[in-house]
């Protein structure tokens, strides 16, 4: 053995992918990561992995990893040292300050970066360009659940951990495939239903986790807030509502009672007889202990936030909220959308949801960071931000994302990102979006920083350096450390990712008492925990809300159909989601082998009967069309969505799902419609 062979070696970490933040460990041999072990201690998945997990450690060595900082000059991108390409960066948007105040700057961040990064970008935005135009990916997957859930509760976050499904007496699933979205989070579903807790989905499609489900209630897409309205007028007209529960930890019962009183029948909607909803309601009134859970199904629509509130209204109705076996739980799509979030990687709050436009916050903020003149002012959404292009934004800083195939309307995404003066797009691999930046910064991925990830239930996970970044390319926190150098701005000498996590703790009540040290252990810390002597809070809201007065809040809220319907021109109803085997916009698991040989194209769902009309055969290549774009893929002929509906995984570029969604937005949390659009579909004719 040579002196500098290193033998085999394993650090535990946490999965890149999804929101249940499963622990593993990454074996490395020789200063290469070579495979991983999942991570028998962690409470989250006892010692399993999904497919994505068991392949995480692929894509870190590929080949096609970005190592160097990359220019572009005359039309084309040339390699430059970091000092060359942060002084251009820190150039360019301080003269676009300079002219057109923080309103000329845009700040995206990603949900798959750690806290640490997340939290030290928003802080370079607010203090260096005094502009709270910074916002994250969650905008367009759960931002409708942040601003539903602290509406209905104060606090935007799930109420109760993964493993509590197991306390339950019914477990109602909306809008949720776990089994393929989150398969971690699945199992315990799996393993509800081997204890004998009765599962209902309901989904308007016939989903892997439909398949597993006692009970599948089929309704017609985005029509959610008909049929739980008609769920809580049978809860309440036979009398099964929590009186005692309403009566002392809520407010709003009687908007409520009026709203739901014209929703007995709502089958002309929802397409679900009046009788099954009225069973329905019945048996979740019934519930001891019930649990929702929800996902995208609920929260990609212009009436997401309704969406989530018509929940909170359903669990509070039946005093399912403050105990085990109850609650009303998102599932996250990425690994940090609750990290980002609570980092204030977000335009209208600083780390923990401590409010901008709150003086106190705000002066409290500036003497903790030692600078003046923070924004007080709601700062542009991700999904406006790519609006303001050119006017009034002129500076953008992408990190992490690839816009033009995860936001909806890819057309309109590349038109506004063509009308920048300057884009930095800061990844690890070359993505589409990469084409209209100016300058390119190569960072590090998950194996090769130290960090932390909050998973959907609130734990926050350690991440850990196992590996160099290959080439140039440096850990995220080190390049934003190094740009704030070049701003000359204070508060950024952080010798560490602990050191940032240190820095959230001091300005951020709510995770004060979460260290490191205590992260060490492999079932870490639940937020809150305001002192190092608290032990974390698993379950939310058990003697009284999170809200100022510690009320639960009721909703009227009344059905309002989507932005975009079919009609005769674009007669189909479109849906979009997830695969197992893929994750965002697949440059991270496209080069794993197993889950590209698995997954290696996209697909639509259509009904067989629709096939049968349209003579398209399962297999064959069919052409899509909505009002703002095309595309072409193959159809998968079956019966899991109804006729007239269709459905189109949102991971391939080269058949992208987003060329035809709609950016129609929520107007509460600013959510385009990308789960619901109109278009029209052609056999394409053998040439
Ligand atoms: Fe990773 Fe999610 Fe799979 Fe767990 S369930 S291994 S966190 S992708």
């Amino acid at each position: 053995m040579s002196d500098n062979t290193e033998m085999m070696r394993y650090v535990p970490t946490t999965c890149p992918y999804c929101g249940v933040g499963c622990g593993l460990n990454l074996v490395v041999n020789n200063g290469k990561v070579v495979g991983v072990e999942p991570f028998k201690r962690s409470p989250v998945n006892e010692g399993k992995l999904c497919p994505k997990g068991m392949t995480c450690w692929e894509f870190v060595h590929s080949p096609d990893r970005l190592t160097s900082p990359l220019i572009k000059k005359d039309g084309k991108f040339v390699e430059a040292s970091w000092d060359e390409a942060l002084d251009l960066v820190a150039s360019k948007f301080t003269e676009a300050y300079e002219k057109g105040g923080p309103k000329a700057l845009g700040f995206h961040v990603s949900c798959r970066t750690p806290n640490e990064e997340c939290y030290a970008l928003q802080k370079l935005a607010r203090v260096a360009f005094k502009t709270n135009n910074i916002d994250n990916c969650a905008r367009i997957c759960h931002g409708p659940s942040v601003a539903g859930l602290s509406l209905s509760f104060g606090s935007g976050a799930a109420t109760n951990p993964f493993e509590d499904v197991l306390n339950s007496d019914l477990i109602l699933m909306v809008g949720s495939n776990a089994v393929e979205a989150h398969p971690l989070a699945g199992r315990r579903i799996a393993q509800a239903k081997l204890k004998g807790i009765p599962i209902i989905v309901a989904d308007p499609r016939f989903t892997p986790t439909a398949r597993l489900a006692d009970e599948w209630l089929q309704y017609n897409p985005s029509t959610h807030i008909a049929l739980i309205n008609s769920m809580m007028y049978w809860i309440i007209k036979e009398g099964k509502h929590d009186k005692e529960f309403i009566e002392k930890r809520t407010k709003g019962f009687e908007d409520l009672k009026k709203t739901v009183e014209q929703y007995a029948d709502v089958e002309s909607v929802t397409g679900v007889p009046t009788e099954r909803v009225r069973e329905l309601a019945l048996k979740y009134a019934a519930a001891k202990n019930a649990v929702i859970i929800y996902c995208l199904g609920i929260t990609e629509l212009t009436t997401g936030t309704d969406n989530v509130r018509s929940l909170g209204n359903l669990s509070m109705l039946c005093g399912n909220i403050g105990r085990p076996g109850v609650g009303v739980n998102p599932l996250r799509g990425q690994n940090n959308v609750q990290g980002a979030c609570d980092m204030g990687a977000y335009p209208n709050v600083f780390s923990g949801y401590q409010k901008c436009e709150d003086e106190a916050t705000r002066k409290k903020m500036e003497e903790l960071w030692g600078v003046t003149g923070l924004a007080s002012e709601y700062g542009v959404t991700l999904t406006e931000q790519i609006t303001q292009c050119g006017d009034p934004i002129k500076a953008m800083y992408m990190f992490a994302l690839n816009p033009v195939v995860s936001y909806p309307d890819s057309n309109h995404v590349m038109r506004s990102l063509e009308k920048l003066d300057f884009l930095v797009v800061q990844d690890i691999f070359w993505t589409e979006t990469c084409e209209f930046a100016d300058v390119v910064l190569p960072g590090a991925s998950f194996a090769e920083k130290d960090g932390t990830f909050t998973s959907g239930e609130r734990r926050i996970n350690r991440v850990r350096k196992a590996v160099d970044p290959p080439g140039n390319a440096k850990a995220d926190w080190e390049i934003f450390v190094m740009l704030a150098e070049k701003l000359g701005i204070h508060g950024f000498d952080f010798k560490s990712a602990e050191d940032i996590w240190n820095d959230v703790r001091r300005v951020t009540p709510s995770m004060a008492g979460i260290s490191y040290a205590r992260m060490e252990k492999p079932e870490s810390v639940h937020w809150p925990c305001p002192a190092d002597d608290h032990p974390g809070t698993p379950i939310l809201h058990r003697e009284k809300f999170s809200s100022a007065d510690g009320l639960g809040a009721f909703f009227g809220i009344e059905y309002r159909e989507p932005a975009e319907v079919a009609d005769a021109e674009y007669p189909f109803t479109l849906m979009t989601g997830r695969i197992i085997f893929h994750y965002h916009t697949r440059t991270q698991t496209d080069r794993c082998a197993a889950l590209h040989y698995d997954a290696p194209e996209g697909y639509i769902q259509m009904n067989v009967e629709d096939a049968k009309r349209l003579n398209i055969k399962d297999g064959e290549k069919i052409h899509i069309r909505s009002r703002r774009g095309e595309t072409d893929t193959i159809a998968h002929v079956g019966t899991d969505v109804a006729p007239g509906v269709l459905y189109m995984s949102m991971h391939y570029g080269n058949a992208p799902a987003n060329k035809l969604t709609n950016t129609a937005l929520d107007p509460l949390s600013k959510m385009p419609e990308l789960k619901h659009c109109a278009v029209a579909i052609e056999k394409i004719e053998e040439a």
